[in-house]
Protein backbone atom coordinates (compact mmCIF):
# COMPACT_ATOMS: atom_id res chain seq x y z
CA UNK A 1 0.00 0.00 0.00
CA UNK A 2 1.51 3.81 -0.70
CA UNK A 3 0.48 7.02 0.50
CA UNK A 4 -1.81 8.86 -1.62
CA UNK A 5 0.00 12.02 -1.19
CA UNK A 6 -1.67 15.31 -2.83
CA UNK A 7 0.70 16.93 -5.62
CA UNK A 8 3.25 19.64 -4.06
CA UNK A 9 6.91 20.83 -3.77
CA UNK A 10 7.49 18.11 -1.74
CA UNK A 11 6.70 15.27 -4.96
CA UNK A 12 10.60 15.66 -6.41
CA UNK A 13 11.79 14.52 -2.88
CA UNK A 14 8.81 11.47 -2.38
CA UNK A 15 10.55 10.15 -6.09
CA UNK A 16 11.54 6.64 -5.47
CA UNK A 17 9.91 6.23 -2.28
CA UNK A 18 7.12 3.40 -3.52
CA UNK A 19 10.82 1.58 -5.14
CA UNK A 20 12.51 1.61 -1.72
CA UNK A 21 9.25 0.19 0.19
CA UNK A 22 10.28 -3.69 -0.08
CA UNK A 23 13.48 -2.80 1.29
CA UNK A 24 12.41 -0.55 4.23
CA UNK A 25 9.68 -3.20 5.33
CA UNK A 26 12.40 -5.85 5.52
CA UNK A 27 14.33 -3.34 7.30
CA UNK A 28 11.66 -2.90 9.80
CA UNK A 29 10.89 -6.35 10.01
CA UNK A 30 14.58 -7.10 10.72
CA UNK A 31 14.61 -4.38 13.57
CA UNK A 32 11.51 -5.79 15.01
CA UNK A 33 12.63 -9.15 15.35
CA UNK A 34 16.34 -8.13 17.27
CA UNK A 35 15.11 -5.41 19.46
CA UNK A 36 17.55 -4.43 21.90
CA UNK A 37 17.68 -2.83 25.50
CA UNK A 38 18.06 0.94 26.49
CA UNK A 39 21.64 2.16 26.34
CA UNK A 40 22.13 -1.49 24.56
CA UNK A 41 21.23 -0.82 21.00
CA UNK A 42 24.65 -2.05 19.76
CA UNK A 43 23.09 -3.89 16.84
CA UNK A 44 20.35 -1.84 16.29
CA UNK A 45 23.19 1.27 15.79
CA UNK A 46 25.31 -0.73 13.57
CA UNK A 47 22.32 -0.77 11.25
CA UNK A 48 21.73 2.58 10.96
CA UNK A 49 25.39 3.63 10.46
CA UNK A 50 25.82 1.28 7.90
CA UNK A 51 22.78 2.55 6.17
CA UNK A 52 23.98 6.27 6.86
CA UNK A 53 27.17 5.47 5.11
CA UNK A 54 25.78 3.55 1.96
CA UNK A 55 23.21 6.22 1.32
CA UNK A 56 26.36 8.95 1.22
CA UNK A 57 25.85 10.45 5.27
CA UNK A 58 28.79 11.84 7.33
CA UNK A 59 27.94 9.09 10.25
CA UNK A 60 29.52 9.59 13.82
CA UNK A 61 28.61 6.50 16.28
CA UNK A 62 29.06 5.93 19.92
CA UNK A 63 26.98 9.18 20.77
CA UNK A 64 26.12 8.65 24.29
CA UNK A 65 27.67 5.13 24.46
CA UNK A 66 25.03 3.75 21.51
CA UNK A 67 23.44 6.72 19.76
CA UNK A 68 24.31 7.56 16.23
CA UNK A 69 24.38 10.36 14.03
CA UNK A 70 24.38 11.56 10.47
CA UNK A 71 25.42 14.65 8.99
CA UNK A 72 24.57 15.45 5.37
CA UNK A 73 25.78 19.18 4.59
CA UNK A 74 23.77 20.00 1.00
CA UNK A 75 24.70 24.03 0.78
CA UNK A 76 23.66 27.02 2.40
CA UNK A 77 20.41 27.00 4.17
CA UNK A 78 18.74 25.85 7.28
CA UNK A 79 20.07 23.11 9.47
CA UNK A 80 17.33 20.51 10.47
CA UNK A 81 17.17 17.89 13.08
CA UNK A 82 15.56 14.80 12.43
CA UNK A 83 15.46 12.42 15.82
CA UNK A 84 14.35 8.68 15.91
CA UNK A 85 14.74 6.72 18.96
CA UNK A 86 16.12 3.32 18.84
CA UNK A 87 15.35 1.28 22.42
CA UNK A 88 12.48 -1.27 22.75
CA UNK A 89 11.25 -2.66 26.06
CA UNK A 90 11.34 -5.55 28.66
CA UNK A 91 8.08 -6.73 27.59
CA UNK A 92 7.24 -10.26 26.31
CA UNK A 93 6.06 -10.15 22.38
CA UNK A 94 2.70 -11.77 22.00
CA UNK A 95 1.84 -10.50 18.56
CA UNK A 96 1.89 -13.36 16.70
CA UNK A 97 3.25 -11.74 13.93
CA UNK A 98 6.03 -13.91 11.84
CA UNK A 99 9.01 -11.30 12.35
CA UNK A 100 7.72 -11.36 16.20
CA UNK A 101 10.85 -10.78 18.83
CA UNK A 102 11.96 -14.31 20.94
CA UNK A 103 15.21 -11.73 21.78
CA UNK A 104 16.45 -11.49 25.67
CA UNK A 105 18.36 -8.90 27.64
CA UNK A 106 19.76 -7.99 30.45
CA UNK A 107 17.88 -5.01 32.25
CA UNK A 108 20.19 -2.83 34.89
CA UNK A 109 19.41 -4.74 37.54
CA UNK A 110 21.16 -8.14 36.01
CA UNK A 111 17.71 -10.15 35.60
CA UNK A 112 17.24 -11.80 32.15
CA UNK A 113 13.92 -10.02 30.51
CA UNK A 114 12.66 -10.86 27.23
CA UNK A 115 12.84 -7.67 24.90
CA UNK A 116 10.56 -6.17 22.50
CA UNK A 117 9.90 -3.59 20.34
CA UNK A 118 6.57 -2.92 22.04
CA UNK A 119 6.81 1.65 22.00
CA UNK A 120 7.23 0.97 18.27
CA UNK A 121 11.05 2.77 17.82
CA UNK A 122 11.87 -0.08 15.43
CA UNK A 123 9.43 1.99 13.08
CA UNK A 124 10.92 5.72 13.67
CA UNK A 125 14.38 4.24 12.38
CA UNK A 126 12.84 2.77 9.46
CA UNK A 127 11.28 5.85 8.23
CA UNK A 128 13.99 8.17 9.20
CA UNK A 129 16.26 6.02 7.17
CA UNK A 130 13.39 6.26 4.63
CA UNK A 131 14.15 9.66 4.73
CA UNK A 132 17.53 10.28 5.28
CA UNK A 133 17.58 7.49 2.09
CA UNK A 134 15.18 10.45 -0.02
CA UNK A 135 17.24 13.20 0.76
CA UNK A 136 20.58 11.62 0.01
CA UNK A 137 18.87 10.93 -3.63
CA UNK A 138 17.60 13.82 -4.29
CA UNK A 139 19.39 16.68 -3.07
CA UNK A 140 18.80 18.69 -5.73
CA UNK A 141 15.49 19.24 -4.50
CA UNK A 142 16.90 20.84 -1.08
CA UNK A 143 19.50 22.98 0.66
CA UNK A 144 20.46 23.43 3.76
CA UNK A 145 21.82 20.85 6.17
CA UNK A 146 20.16 17.84 7.59
CA UNK A 147 20.98 16.44 11.01
CA UNK A 148 19.98 13.02 11.59
CA UNK A 149 19.69 11.65 15.51
CA UNK A 150 19.32 8.62 16.13
CA UNK A 151 19.17 8.47 19.99
CA UNK A 152 19.39 5.42 22.27
CA UNK A 153 17.61 5.06 25.19
CA UNK A 154 14.30 7.23 25.16
CA UNK A 155 12.84 5.18 27.18
CA UNK A 156 15.31 6.28 30.30
CA UNK A 157 16.13 9.52 29.17
CA UNK A 158 18.65 8.98 26.22
CA UNK A 159 18.29 12.40 24.76
CA UNK A 160 20.08 14.38 27.52
CA UNK A 161 23.12 11.72 27.89
CA UNK A 162 23.40 12.81 23.90
CA UNK A 163 23.74 16.53 25.46
CA UNK A 164 25.96 15.43 28.04
CA UNK A 165 28.44 13.79 25.37
CA UNK A 166 28.93 17.14 23.62
CA UNK A 167 25.85 17.15 21.12
CA UNK A 168 25.55 20.76 20.70
CA UNK A 169 29.91 21.36 19.96
CA UNK A 170 29.87 18.05 17.72
CA UNK A 171 27.24 18.88 15.30
CA UNK A 172 25.75 21.71 13.25
CA UNK A 173 22.75 23.71 15.05
CA UNK A 174 19.54 23.15 13.50
CA UNK A 175 17.31 25.57 13.82
CA UNK A 176 14.03 23.44 14.57
CA UNK A 177 14.03 20.11 15.58
CA UNK A 178 11.26 17.58 14.13
CA UNK A 179 10.22 13.94 15.81
CA UNK A 180 7.58 11.83 15.61
CA UNK A 181 5.97 9.05 17.39
CA UNK A 182 3.74 5.60 16.13
CA UNK A 183 0.57 5.40 17.96
CA UNK A 184 -2.30 3.35 18.27
CA UNK A 185 -4.78 5.52 16.22
CA UNK A 186 -5.59 4.34 12.71
CA UNK A 187 -2.80 4.58 10.31
CA UNK A 188 -2.98 7.83 7.84
CA UNK A 189 -4.10 10.08 11.35
CA UNK A 190 -1.49 12.22 12.53
CA UNK A 191 -2.00 14.67 15.73
CA UNK A 192 -0.18 17.47 17.40
CA UNK A 193 -0.77 20.45 19.42
CA UNK A 194 1.24 24.01 19.51
CA UNK A 195 2.28 24.33 22.78
CA UNK A 196 2.48 21.45 25.36
CA UNK A 197 2.01 18.21 23.42
CA UNK A 198 3.22 15.18 26.04
CA UNK A 199 3.89 15.82 30.18
CA UNK A 200 6.39 16.03 32.28
CA UNK A 201 7.56 13.24 34.43
CA UNK A 202 10.71 13.40 37.02
CA UNK A 203 11.81 10.60 39.73
CA UNK A 204 13.91 11.47 42.73
CA UNK A 205 15.48 9.46 45.26
CA UNK A 206 15.66 11.72 48.71
CA UNK A 207 17.71 10.68 51.51
CA UNK A 208 16.91 12.47 54.94
CA UNK A 209 19.29 11.93 57.65
CA UNK A 210 18.16 11.92 61.26
CA UNK A 211 20.70 10.83 64.22
CA UNK A 212 20.36 6.49 65.01
CA UNK A 213 20.22 5.68 68.93
CA UNK A 214 17.63 3.27 71.22
CA UNK A 215 14.21 3.22 70.40
CA UNK A 216 13.81 3.57 74.20
CA UNK A 217 15.81 6.64 74.50
CA UNK A 218 14.59 9.16 71.47
CA UNK A 219 15.58 11.83 73.20
CA UNK A 220 19.14 11.01 72.35
CA UNK A 221 18.51 10.81 68.49
CA UNK A 222 17.24 12.52 66.01
CA UNK A 223 14.32 10.50 64.43
CA UNK A 224 14.26 9.97 60.52
CA UNK A 225 11.38 7.65 60.28
CA UNK A 226 9.18 10.76 62.03
CA UNK A 227 10.73 13.24 59.42
CA UNK A 228 10.23 10.80 56.59
CA UNK A 229 6.10 10.76 57.87
CA UNK A 230 5.77 14.86 58.22
CA UNK A 231 7.71 14.89 54.79
CA UNK A 232 5.07 12.35 52.88
CA UNK A 233 2.04 13.88 55.02
CA UNK A 234 3.44 17.88 53.99
CA UNK A 235 3.82 16.79 50.38
CA UNK A 236 0.25 16.53 49.91
CA UNK A 237 -0.30 20.15 49.90
CA UNK A 238 1.58 20.51 47.00
CA UNK A 239 -1.05 19.36 44.33
CA UNK A 240 -3.77 20.17 46.71
CA UNK A 241 -3.07 24.16 48.02
CA UNK A 242 0.01 25.64 45.44
CA UNK A 243 -1.25 24.29 42.20
CA UNK A 244 -4.52 25.82 40.42
CA UNK A 245 -7.46 23.20 40.59
CA UNK A 246 -7.82 24.19 36.46
CA UNK A 247 -3.90 22.85 36.24
CA UNK A 248 -2.61 19.00 36.43
CA UNK A 249 -0.37 17.76 38.84
CA UNK A 250 0.48 14.92 40.95
CA UNK A 251 3.30 13.88 43.18
CA UNK A 252 3.69 10.50 44.54
CA UNK A 253 5.73 9.55 47.01
CA UNK A 254 6.18 5.69 45.86
CA UNK A 255 8.60 4.46 48.03
CA UNK A 256 9.51 4.74 51.63
CA UNK A 257 12.18 2.92 53.22
CA UNK A 258 13.80 3.48 56.99
CA UNK A 259 15.53 1.13 59.50
CA UNK A 260 15.81 -2.55 60.36
CA UNK A 261 14.16 -3.35 63.84
CA UNK A 262 11.64 -2.07 66.05
CA UNK A 263 13.72 -1.23 68.87
CA UNK A 264 16.23 1.14 66.53
CA UNK A 265 16.28 4.29 65.57
CA UNK A 266 17.83 4.53 62.30
CA UNK A 267 20.45 7.16 60.59
CA UNK A 268 18.58 7.99 57.73
CA UNK A 269 15.04 7.69 55.52
CA UNK A 270 14.99 6.97 51.91
CA UNK A 271 11.89 8.44 49.61
CA UNK A 272 11.19 8.04 45.98
CA UNK A 273 8.89 10.68 44.77
CA UNK A 274 7.16 10.70 41.02
CA UNK A 275 6.09 14.29 40.09
CA UNK A 276 4.12 14.64 36.61
CA UNK A 277 3.07 18.07 35.26
CA UNK A 278 1.94 19.47 31.93
CA UNK A 279 3.43 22.59 31.59
CA UNK A 280 7.02 23.92 32.19
CA UNK A 281 5.49 26.60 35.01
CA UNK A 282 3.62 23.98 37.09
CA UNK A 283 6.75 21.11 36.74
CA UNK A 284 9.08 24.33 38.46
CA UNK A 285 6.42 25.07 40.99
CA UNK A 286 6.10 21.53 41.92
CA UNK A 287 10.03 20.71 41.95
CA UNK A 288 10.67 23.88 44.02
CA UNK A 289 8.01 22.92 46.49
CA UNK A 290 8.73 19.53 47.01
CA UNK A 291 12.71 20.40 47.52
CA UNK A 292 11.67 23.25 50.45
CA UNK A 293 9.20 21.39 51.97
CA UNK A 294 11.92 18.54 52.50
CA UNK A 295 14.26 21.05 53.87
CA UNK A 296 12.27 22.66 55.99
CA UNK A 297 11.06 19.35 58.06
CA UNK A 298 14.72 18.02 58.18
CA UNK A 299 15.15 21.87 59.56
CA UNK A 300 12.37 21.25 61.75
CA UNK A 301 13.30 17.98 63.35
CA UNK A 302 16.90 19.18 63.90
CA UNK A 303 18.57 16.93 61.14
CA UNK A 304 22.34 17.11 61.71
CA UNK A 305 22.94 17.18 57.86
CA UNK A 306 20.90 18.85 54.95
CA UNK A 307 18.76 16.07 52.82
CA UNK A 308 19.75 15.14 49.59
CA UNK A 309 18.43 15.27 46.54
CA UNK A 310 19.38 12.32 43.63
CA UNK A 311 17.71 12.21 40.63
CA UNK A 312 16.23 8.78 38.82
CA UNK A 313 14.92 10.14 35.21
CA UNK A 314 13.42 13.53 34.22
CA UNK A 315 11.42 13.87 31.14
CA UNK A 316 10.48 17.63 30.72
CA UNK A 317 7.22 18.55 29.33
CA UNK A 318 7.72 18.19 25.08
CA UNK A 319 6.74 21.49 24.01
CA UNK A 320 5.78 22.13 20.44
CA UNK A 321 6.53 25.58 19.38
CA UNK A 322 3.65 27.18 17.88
CA UNK A 323 4.23 28.88 14.77
CA UNK A 324 6.77 26.08 13.79
CA UNK A 325 3.85 23.46 14.56
CA UNK A 326 1.82 25.96 12.51
CA UNK A 327 4.32 25.31 9.55
CA UNK A 328 4.23 21.74 10.52
CA UNK A 329 0.47 21.25 10.46
CA UNK A 330 -0.02 23.39 7.23
CA UNK A 331 2.89 21.05 5.41
CA UNK A 332 1.95 17.36 6.66
CA UNK A 333 -2.16 18.41 5.85
CA UNK A 334 -1.05 19.91 2.13
CA UNK A 335 1.00 16.43 1.52
CA UNK A 336 -1.44 14.07 3.38
CA UNK A 337 -4.35 15.75 2.88
CA UNK A 338 -7.50 17.51 4.69
CA UNK A 339 -9.17 16.10 7.58
CA UNK A 340 -6.21 13.39 8.06
CA UNK A 341 -3.95 16.03 10.53
CA UNK A 342 -5.08 16.73 13.99
CA UNK A 343 -5.21 19.42 16.70
CA UNK A 344 -5.13 17.34 19.76
CA UNK A 345 -7.19 19.02 22.06
CA UNK A 346 -4.57 18.90 25.51
CA UNK A 347 -1.23 17.03 26.21
CA UNK A 348 -0.87 13.29 26.26
CA UNK A 349 0.10 12.23 29.22
CA UNK A 350 2.77 10.41 28.39
CA UNK A 351 6.34 11.17 28.55
CA UNK A 352 9.32 11.90 26.27
CA UNK A 353 13.04 13.26 26.03
CA UNK A 354 12.49 14.64 22.47
CA UNK A 355 12.16 18.11 23.69
CA UNK A 356 15.68 18.15 25.03
CA UNK A 357 17.17 18.63 21.85
CA UNK A 358 15.74 22.03 21.09
CA UNK A 359 15.71 23.27 24.35
CA UNK A 360 19.73 22.15 24.44
CA UNK A 361 19.99 24.07 21.14
CA UNK A 362 17.48 27.07 22.04
CA UNK A 363 15.50 26.68 18.90
CA UNK A 364 11.82 25.67 18.35
CA UNK A 365 10.65 22.21 17.92
CA UNK A 366 7.86 19.81 17.02
CA UNK A 367 6.64 16.21 17.63
CA UNK A 368 3.54 14.85 16.42
CA UNK A 369 1.91 11.05 16.55
CA UNK A 370 1.18 8.75 13.25
CA UNK A 371 -1.17 5.87 13.55
CA UNK A 372 -0.05 2.79 12.67
CA UNK A 373 -3.20 0.26 13.52
CA UNK A 374 -4.41 -1.68 11.10
CA UNK A 375 -7.84 0.30 10.10
CA UNK A 376 -9.79 -3.07 10.10
CA UNK A 377 -9.45 -3.08 13.57
CA UNK A 378 -11.81 -0.06 13.38
CA UNK A 379 -13.70 -1.02 10.96
CA UNK A 380 -17.32 -0.44 11.67
CA UNK A 381 -16.12 2.33 14.26
CA UNK A 382 -17.39 6.26 13.58
CA UNK A 383 -14.13 8.55 13.61
CA UNK A 384 -16.09 11.03 15.40
CA UNK A 385 -16.60 8.42 18.04
CA UNK A 386 -13.09 7.65 18.26
CA UNK A 387 -12.17 11.51 18.58
CA UNK A 388 -15.19 11.73 21.39
CA UNK A 389 -14.43 8.74 22.98
CA UNK A 390 -10.93 7.73 22.69
CA UNK A 391 -9.57 4.97 21.23
CA UNK A 392 -11.45 1.54 21.62
CA UNK A 393 -9.89 -1.07 24.45
CA UNK A 394 -9.78 -3.83 21.69
CA UNK A 395 -6.52 -1.72 20.11
CA UNK A 396 -3.27 -2.78 21.43
CA UNK A 397 -1.77 0.57 22.65
CA UNK A 398 1.73 1.36 22.94
CA UNK A 399 3.78 -0.82 25.58
CA UNK A 400 1.60 -3.35 25.07
CA UNK A 401 2.94 -7.16 24.09
CA UNK A 402 0.22 -6.92 21.28
CA UNK A 403 1.15 -3.44 20.20
CA UNK A 404 1.80 -3.88 16.43
CA UNK A 405 1.97 -1.37 13.70
CA UNK A 406 0.98 -2.72 10.16
CA UNK A 407 4.66 -1.92 8.31
CA UNK A 408 2.75 -1.72 4.74
CA UNK A 409 1.11 1.80 5.02
CA UNK A 410 2.82 3.33 8.44
CA UNK A 411 6.14 2.80 6.92
CA UNK A 412 5.49 5.45 4.04
CA UNK A 413 3.31 7.36 5.77
CA UNK A 414 6.09 7.84 8.15
CA UNK A 415 8.81 8.84 5.78
CA UNK A 416 6.26 10.89 4.23
CA UNK A 417 5.40 12.79 7.38
CA UNK A 418 9.55 13.82 8.06
CA UNK A 419 9.72 15.08 4.84
CA UNK A 420 7.24 17.15 4.60
CA UNK A 421 7.58 18.47 7.84
CA UNK A 422 11.20 19.86 7.14
CA UNK A 423 10.36 20.64 3.56
CA UNK A 424 9.26 24.39 4.77
CA UNK A 425 12.55 24.93 5.91
CA UNK A 426 14.84 22.71 3.02
CA UNK A 427 13.10 24.02 0.47
CA UNK A 428 12.57 27.47 1.35
CA UNK A 429 14.07 30.22 -1.17
CA UNK A 430 17.59 30.69 -0.40
CA UNK A 431 17.46 34.19 1.20
CA UNK A 432 14.81 33.83 3.14
CA UNK A 433 15.99 31.17 4.82
CA UNK A 434 16.44 31.69 8.76
CA UNK A 435 14.00 32.53 11.32
CA UNK A 436 11.03 29.70 12.20
CA UNK A 437 8.53 33.03 12.64
CA UNK A 438 8.46 34.00 9.11
CA UNK A 439 8.39 30.38 7.31
CA UNK A 440 4.85 30.91 7.22
CA UNK A 441 1.58 31.78 9.12
CA UNK A 442 1.08 31.15 12.78
CA UNK A 443 -2.55 31.09 12.91
CA UNK A 444 -3.11 26.92 13.10
CA UNK A 445 -6.93 27.29 12.93
CA UNK A 446 -7.15 26.80 8.90
CA UNK A 447 -3.98 24.37 8.96
CA UNK A 448 -5.84 21.66 10.97
CA UNK A 449 -8.48 19.93 12.33
CA UNK A 450 -9.34 21.88 15.76
CA UNK A 451 -10.88 18.83 17.36
CA UNK A 452 -10.25 16.10 19.81
CA UNK A 453 -7.92 13.94 18.21
CA UNK A 454 -7.67 9.97 17.15
CA UNK A 455 -4.39 9.30 19.24
CA UNK A 456 -5.08 11.11 22.35
CA UNK A 457 -5.31 8.17 24.18
CA UNK A 458 -2.28 6.85 22.71
CA UNK A 459 -1.09 6.10 26.32
CA UNK A 460 2.67 6.13 25.01
ZN1 LIG B 1 7.57 4.04 25.28
ZN1 LIG C 1 8.20 5.49 22.64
Amino acid sequence: MTVETAATSLAPLLSGLDARLPALTALYEDLHAHPELSFQEFRTAGVVAGQLRAQGWEVTEGVAGTGVVGVLANGPGPVVLLRADMDALPVKEETGLSYASTATGTDPDGNEVPVMHACGHDMHVTCLLGATDLLAAHRAGWHGTVVAVFQPAEEVGGAPAMIEDGFLDRFPRAEVCLGQHVAPAPVGFLGTRPGPVMAASDSLRVTLFGRGGHGSSPETAVDPVVMAAAVVMRLQTVVSREIGASQTGVVTVGSLHAGTKENIIPDTAELRINIRSTTPAVRDRILAAVTRIVRAEAAASGAPKEPEFAPINSFPVTVNDPAATAVVQRALTEVLGEGRVFTLPQAITGSEDFGVFGTALGVPSVFWHFGGADPALYAGVDPDSLLEDGLPDTVPANHSPHFAPVPGPTIPLGVTALLAAAAPWLTKPTGTAGSTDTAESTDTADTAESSESAVEASGL
